[in-house]
């Protein structure tokens, strides 16, 4: 029983994904093996070797390698699938883009969203917008999951020193190409690796007042900015900050809700953070069930109130 991590890298440094993706290799069991599939990418193929746990790097080598398309991602890792138990992927944009194709074409069910390591054929995932958690048991010969980065810590130390062998890719497949890549330029934490956010909803009105109110409490706090998909879909934020069901998947330390009723589809993407804030008008609002600390009260008036007392 071996399981196979598919790595997710820019050929320069590897993603943190990974790096939760590893530590559910390793409760599935030992040995694991990492995928390193780029171009150029013989740095992360020589970092991937020094981190824990793992016995052996897989380095393919190709120009249609290196954007990563599933397309061509698809056909090398469907090549070394039979060698392995598990092929584990984390289910980012990357993981959730390629394993779907790699399940399909050897014919097997993915378990997508794993949260819980129960056994080597058993997992625990999330249902239902995270309100009901399903045990999931695979029989196929090769399992392919993806997994949900908030519940399985990164493991970072490189005390490793596994091998490097390179592997042939698979062929260009020739389906897609890369036409550009516009990368956000971010002031703030990255939202799905920051430790706080401050989150708004539709409470906070309009654009200009998601900015005037939430942003000095995040500076303050150094936190990633999040929102609702109501504050999303009014304009106020771009979509990337959409934290739910149908957005990011969080669990910071400290979560703060503002304006925000706590919808079902919301409460899937932070109900797993460790402390959840929550500042709303409505006494009935659902956000308290899930809040650790509440304030009923006008978010115009609270929040000003509580960034002057955070001080300087
Ligand atoms: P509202 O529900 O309108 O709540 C606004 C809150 O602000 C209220 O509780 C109100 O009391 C409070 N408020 C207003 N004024 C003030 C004030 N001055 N001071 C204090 N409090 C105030 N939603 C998501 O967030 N993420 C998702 O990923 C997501 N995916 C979805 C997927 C599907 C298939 C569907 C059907 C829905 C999805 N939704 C998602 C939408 C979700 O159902 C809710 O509509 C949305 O979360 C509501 O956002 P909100 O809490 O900002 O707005």
């Amino acid at each position: 029983m071996t399981t196979l991590v598919i790595a997710e890298h820019d050929n320069a440094e590897i993603k943190a994904s990974t790096l939760h993706a590893l530590t559910a290799a390793r409760q599935i069991g030992e040995p694991v093996h990492v995928l390193v599939a780029g171009h150029q990418a013989s740095q992360v193929a020589a970092a991937a070797a020094k981190l824990n746990g793992v016995e052996k790097i897989l380095h393919a080598d190709a120009e249609y390698l290196a954007a990563g398309l599933a397309e061509n991602v698809e056909p090398t890792v469907t090549a070394l699938a039979t060698a392995y138990s598990h092929l584990v992927f984390p289910a980012t944009a990357f993981g959730k883009n390629v394993a779907p194709r790699v399940a399909a074409k050897l014919g097997v069910g993915q378990i997508s969203d794993v949260t819980a390591v129960v056994s080597e054929d058993t997992f625990e995932r999330p249902i239902y917008a995270g309100n009901a958690i399903a045990t999931v048991q695979s029989l196929d010969s090769v399992k392919v999951l993806t997994v949900r980065l908030a519940a399985f810590p990164a493991d970072g130390n490189s005390g490793g020193s596994a091998t490097v062998e390179q592997v042939s890719a698979a062929g260009d497949k020739g389906l897609s190409s890369l036409v550009s890549r516009e990368l956000t330029q971010l002031e703030r934490p990255e939202l799905t690796a920051a430790k706080v956010i401050v989150s708004g909803g539709r409470g906070l009105g309009s654009g200009e007042q998601y900015k005037a109110i939430l942003e000095p409490l995040a500076d303050k706090l150094q936190a990633a900015l999040g929102a609702s998909r109501a504050a999303v879909d009014a304009g106020y934020v771009p979509n990337d900050y959409q934290v739910g069901q149908t957005g990011k998947i969080v669990a910071p330390d400290v979560y703060i809700a503002v304006g925000i009723s706590g919808a079902i589809q919301h409460l899937a993407g932070m109900k797993d953070s460790k402390t959840i804030i929550a500042i709303n008008k409505d006494v009935e609002a659902p956000i308290f069930a899930v809040a650790d600390v509440g304030l009923v009260g006008d978010l115009f008036e609270a929040v000003p109130q509580l960034v002057e007392k955070l001080g300087a």
